[in-house]
């Protein structure tokens, strides 16, 4: 804490976005290059380096979070890289998307905005790589161990990486053509652009790690000859069976998962397609779903050159400021968030039909009806009640020439055949069932991330990585010195 009376002193400043007509016009990230290093060593000292760091321990990583300010106030960028890789070994992901419970629980936020702690962790990251901080770190020896990591996702790669770096020959099974999982094909490239991803894969290959992409495990590979060709096998696929919408309708053309549609905007922009065959671009687009995976769509469409969108929200509009007693400090809020998608959508007037940021909460889809050619013309709403009771005389229809559903995933996709194949089993809610120590009912066998936990954020995935990592280390050597930051039955901070 360079000045003690940093907090005092400096107003919050956060990363500035480009203006919106600018940043809606192409699909790079929406924060203006080079503005963050500036302002971050004064936001930096505004941590009062409090005595029980809360912010610590609803961070799932665990990030040293005072002391890497610290470092930072003090300019010391070696140090904070270092003190940062020690518990998260992507932060240019986290630091770009995660919603940062960190700050939340940090204790300036009692009383004033929270130290911008995502930013900071934002900035070292890009420091790191910037003066060469981050060299490939490929072990001192080989322990003679394998492992078969199967899915690339941010759980996959944080497990392939501290099972690499321990020792152990690793190899990462992807059905996809590249490397990342939802990273690659779900976050579109202006919430991450994908360069973040390609320097963290070159490095991971040449600390030793190998890639197997377009491979199936289940398919192209039976997941029994992984088991027998490998010392121990780590489950990482993800939790991709998505939700569906049982309305009269549905079956009418024109209507979309939201990850049928992301991946294809996701392929124009890595050069794959010239085109999305379900682009929005002149179409009334109607997002079911008020989540962030909504959110993506929503900026997707707009870039697209949509005619208009508006997205549905079942919940009603959360207020300004914390519910105190429903959702005390240090825990995460239900508050009104405007993401980078939703100021687009106000300040462009994307939404005529929506409240200004396009967003109608309390709205639920009662059906769908078509044009008489077998294709979406209209979605049909009603306001619902906090139990989600119809609110007598509040149904009407929007104009819907595409509709997206982003209604959460239910867990892992069965039916490449792995989970049969190996014989694994299923948790009552549909995630794979493991041990307290990542183990599956199967020798040998490991699960983590989404598809152990369910749908989750990405900060977890790669706590689940690390945390896996260890228990397969143990287990193939007796015992670990790598980190485990959380237990498979670890949930994040709630009343
Ligand atoms: C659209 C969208 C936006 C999101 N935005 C955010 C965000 O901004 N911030 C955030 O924190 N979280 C976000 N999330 C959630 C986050 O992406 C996930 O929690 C995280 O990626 C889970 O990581 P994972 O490695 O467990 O699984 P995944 O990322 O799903 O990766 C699993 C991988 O396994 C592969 N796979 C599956 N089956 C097989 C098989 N049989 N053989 C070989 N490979 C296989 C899949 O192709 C995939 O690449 C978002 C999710 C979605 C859908
Ligand atoms: S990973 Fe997320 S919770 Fe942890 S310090 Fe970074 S922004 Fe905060």
């Amino acid at each position: 804490m360079a000045d003690p009376k940093g907090f005092m002193t400096t107003p919050r400043r956060d990363w500035p976005r480009r203006p919106v007509e600018e940043r809606v016009a192409d699909w790079d990230e929406v924060y203006v290059p080079g503005a963050l290093l500036p302002l971050i060593t004064k936001q930096a000292d505004r941590c009062m380096d409090c005595g029980v760091p809360f912010c610590h321990d609803a961070c799932p990583l665990g990030n040293l979070i005072p002391d890497f300010n610290d470092l930072v106030s003090r300019e010391d960028w070696r140090a904070a890289a270092e003190r940062l890789h020690a518990t998260n070994n992507f932060p240019e992901f986290t630091g770009r998307l995660c919603p940062a419970p960190c700050e939340a629980g940090c204790v300036l936020a009692i009383n004033q905005p929270a130290v911008t702690i995502k930013n900071v962790e934002a900035a070292i990251a890009d420091r790191a790589w910037a003066d060469g901080l981050t060299p490939p770190r490929p072990p001192d020896r080989l322990s003679g161990k394998t492992v078969a990591v199967i899915g690339s996702g941010p759980t996959g790669l944080a497990a392939a990486q501290q099972l690499t770096r321990a020792g152990h020959t690793v190899a990462v099974y992807e059905k996809d053509d590249r490397v990342g999982g939802l990273m690659r094909y779900g976050i579109p490239a202006f919430k991450m652009e994908k360069r973040h991803l390609e320097r963290r894969i070159e490095q991971m290959r040449a600390e030793g790690t190998k890639f197997r992409t377009s491979t199936t495990v289940g398919r192209d590979v039976m997941a029994a000859d992984l088991r027998t060709r490998y010392d121990a096998v780590v489950i990482a696929t993800g939790a991709t069976e998505w939700r569906e919408l049982h309305v009269p309708g549905r079956e009418l053309t024109g209507i979309h998962q939201a990850m049928e549609y992301l991946p294809l905007a996701n392929r124009v922009c890595e050069g794959d397609l010239e085109r999305s065959p379900m682009s929005a671009s002149g179409k009334h687009v109607v997002i079911v779903g008020g989540g962030d995976t909504g959110a993506d769509c929503l900026g997707t469409a707009v870039r697209e050159g949509a005619a208009s969108v508006t997205q549905l929200d079942i919940y009603a509009q959360p207020g300004a400021e914390r519910d105190e007693d429903a959702d005390p400090w240090p825990t995460y809020p239900k508050i009104y968030r405007l993401s980078a998608a939703h100021e687009e959508a106000r300040d462009l007037e994307s939404a005529p039909a929506a409240d200004a940021d396009a967003r109608l909460f309390a709205a639920s889809t009662l059906r769908f009806t078509g044009d008489g050619t077998g294709h979406v013309r209209s979605l049909h709403l009603t306001e619902v009640d906090a139990r989600r009771r119809p609110v007598a005389g509040t149904a009407r229809a929007l104009r819907a020439d595409l509709v997206l559903l982003a209604l959460g995933f239910s867990g892992p996709d069965l039916e490449d055949g792995l989970v049969e194949q190996l014989g694994l089993a299923l948790e009552p809610r549909g995630t794979i069932a493991r041990d307290a120590g990542f183990a599956t009912n199967v020798p040998g066998v490991f699960a983590a991330g989404d598809a152990a936990r369910g749908q989750s954020l990405i900060v977890w995935a790669i706590a689940e990585g690390r945390a896996v990592a260890a228990a397969v280390d143990r287990r193939l050597t007796g015992s670990s010195r790598l980190p485990a930051p959380i237990g498979p039955y670890d949930r994040p901070m709630s009343v």
